[in-house]
């Protein structure tokens, strides 16, 4: 028998348990028989089929998971083709470059993701907001996203393909496997990018 797809959280820091279940929803919606598991050791990223990176704080992220082996197994397995779905701090944390906003610390990053990434970049904490914006990609006309003390995308590398700006700046991409992004898709009304993520995990199978 076929084993269940198993998409794994990092579950260090942050919005865990939001993204469980919009995982379990887009499981039901696509129909798919998986499971959803809480990524915390270096030796469960072997079962996993798919990995979310949550939003939260990076720093604690890339300090938390920064385990013997841990980032290495992460890496090494996106590099041979796992699809991954980061949510800011998760996009942070897989970037390749980043400018800190407003100081100047050093972090643990993942760089698998050709971006230059700006920490803080829409304001502080209290300047969070919803917006509007279109993602084409997904026939979406508009798409309401939740920004908590969001990122931005400065720049990006020539395989990566912007997936929605809000106004003129990038917000959400994918790269082969990867797919980003500034807000927090699992704080929406719909699991798009939940549903997305394993559609790119069926194609591995
Ligand atoms: N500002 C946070 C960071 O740099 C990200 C915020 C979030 O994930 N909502 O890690």
């Amino acid at each position: 028998m076929m084993k269940k797809v198993n998409i794994g959280i990092l579950g260090v820091q942050g919005d865990i348990e939001e993204h469980i279940v919009s995982v379990e929803s887009a499981f039901r919606e696509t129909a798919m028989d998986g499971i959803v598991s809480i990524v915390k050791y270096p030796e469960q990223i072997d079962s996993i089929n798919g990995l979310i990176i949550p939003g939260g704080e990076s720093t604690s992220i890339g300090k938390l998971s920064n385990t013997p082996n841990f980032h290495n197994n992460i890496k090494k397995k996106i590099t041979q083709g796992m699809p991954v779905l980061g949510t800011c701090a998760g996009l942070i944390f897989l970037s390749n470059q980043i400018v800190q906003s407003p100081s100047n610390i050093s972090q643990k990053l993942l760089g698998a993701l050709e971006i230059e990434t700006e920490r803080n970049a829409f304001g502080r904490q209290h300047d969070s907001f919803q917006s509007e914006f279109p993602i084409p990609k997904f026939g979406l006309d508009k798409f309401m996203g939740v920004f908590i003390r969001a990122p931005r995308i400065r720049s990006i590398g020539s395989n990566v393909e912007i997936l929605a700006k809000l106004n003129d700046t990038i917000i959400a991409v994918k790269q082969g496997n990867i797919i980003a992004t500034c807000f927090h898709p699992e704080l929406s009304n719909t699991v798009i990018f939940h549903k997305y993520l394993i559609e790119l995990v069926r194609e591995t199978l």
